[in-house]
């Protein structure tokens, strides 16, 4: 296991760009091979980023039992994100220190993939009679919002429910937490105009960035107080994601700053166009109609109310909330084997954020899916970001358990 994860972790394979995906792609297919699994190398042509410089490479892989049965399928992303500043390692040895592998990726996840290769082989060892059918996938592109993985294997029929019963995917939650599913996202773009002039004659243009100012003074008072006693049942952790959320990715108006060593200074121009791309993270119990109504509303409202203001809102992005039954028979299963394992209750979770179990739903269709894996998810993407070979130990056998429960 500690080999398998240093070897994943030394590829490095950067999202974005989107590096060494073939050959992330032909180690584990080697690898599957090894252990007699049946492969499928399968690039997603046309999607966002995929070139023949950075061509999106996915791999499948399943073996099929000596009975018909249930198809449990493992997910894992392949790629990872940039590495950034303060590493007291290289981030692409995968150094071993007293039980830990660093890296990038180590957590997020290839110490993920790692655990389900081991879990699935093992059982594989010992129950070679198996009934049904495993499969395990490694994909692209998760950290980008994965249309060149699993979004564009969904869209081949791969995760269609009548093909597949249950999918884990091993991101790190926790090897005694469930990740039954996840808030909802809509992105938008929302612009507002004015009119151009000159900087010193401010009065002979309108300002599109003084009317954004109106809008967000009217977020500030209106919408952030109210998001905030907008609660969930939902158990999404942290804490604080369990109210409505909304973020301001990025706020532009005017002229663009100029390169430095340039001016570096826009030139005295009224701006007539300002533009703020919005994040909101919205609760199951919530319509996605309705939360872009409560923001279409208070910009209706200073359309009455402020002179010459006019805006725009474009959709960029949308995912409805979802969580997975927690009767169902992949959470009964993995339930009894974290007890069994560990000897505690699992806690089931909700992400604040998505990841791909989105497009299993939405595209594939397929409820029964989880998030279960080790790694502790706060050292994501963080520095000096490493994984427990004990925690990779205990979740394996929890999966490989699993498989015994659910495959025989
Ligand atoms: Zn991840």
């Amino acid at each position: 296991m500690i080999d398998l994860t240093q070897k994943l972790i030394r590829i490095p394979t950067l999202n974005p760009p989107g590096n060494n995906y073939l050959e992330i792609c032909e180690f584990l297919k080697q690898r599957m091979e090894k252990s007699r699994f049946e492969t499928k190398l399968i690039r997603a042509y046309d999607t966002p980023g995929d070139s023949n410089k950075f061509p999106r490479w996915n791999l499948v892989c399943f073996k099929d039992g000596i009975n018909k049965g249930n198809t449990i399928h493992f997910n894992g992303h392949t790629d990872v994100v940039e590495t950034g500043n303060d590493w007291s390692v290289d981030p692409f040895e995968g150094k071993y220190i007293d039980g830990l592998i660093y890296g990038r990726g180590a957590c997020d996840m290839k110490g993920g993939i790692a655990a389900s290769i081991i879990a699935v082989e093992c059982f594989v060892a010992v129950s070679p009679n198996y009934s049904g059918r495993i499969e395990l996938s490694f994909t692209a592109d998760e950290e980008t919002g994965g249309y060149g993985g699993v979004a564009f294997l969904a869209n081949e029929g791969y995760f269609s429910p009548d093909r597949i019963s249950s999918v884990i995917i091993p991101e790190p939650l926790n090897k005694d937490r469930i990740c039954l599913g996840h808030r909802g996202v809509w992105w938008a773009e929302i612009e507002t105009f004015g009119k151009i002039a000159h900087g010193s004659m401010p009065f002979l243009g309108d300002s599109a960035i003084r009317h954004m100012g109106a809008v967000l003074k009217e977020f500030e008072e209106k919408l952030y107080p109210k998001l905030k006693t907008i609660k969930t049942n939902m158990p999404v952790v942290p804490e604080g994601a369990k109210s409505s959320t909304m973020n301001i990715n990025s706020i532009h108006g005017g002229e663009a700053e100029q390169e430095k060593g340039f001016s570096g200074y826009p030139a005295p121009v009224v701006a007539d166009n300002c533009k703020i791309v919005i994040d909101r993270r919205f609760l199951i119990e919530e319509e996605i109609q309705k939360v872009k109504k409560d923001i279409d509303d208070i910009l209706k409202n200073l359309e009455n109310k402020r002179e010459n203001f006019s805006y725009k809102i474009t959709d960029l992005h949308e995912v409805i909330p979802t969580m997975t039954d927690k009767n169902s028979r992949l959470v009964s299963e993995l339930t009894s084997s974290i007890k069994e394992i560990l000897g505690v209750n699992p806690d089931y979770v909700i992400s604040p954020g998505t990841y791909d179990q989105k497009h299993i739903e939405r595209i594939g269709k397929l409820k029964n899916c989880v998030a279960y894996g080790p790694g502790i998810l706060d050292l994501a993407h963080q520095p000096d970001e490493y994984i427990s070979v004990n925690d990779m130990l205990d979740s394996a056998k929890v999966m490989a358990l699993s498989l015994e429960k659910m495959l025989i």
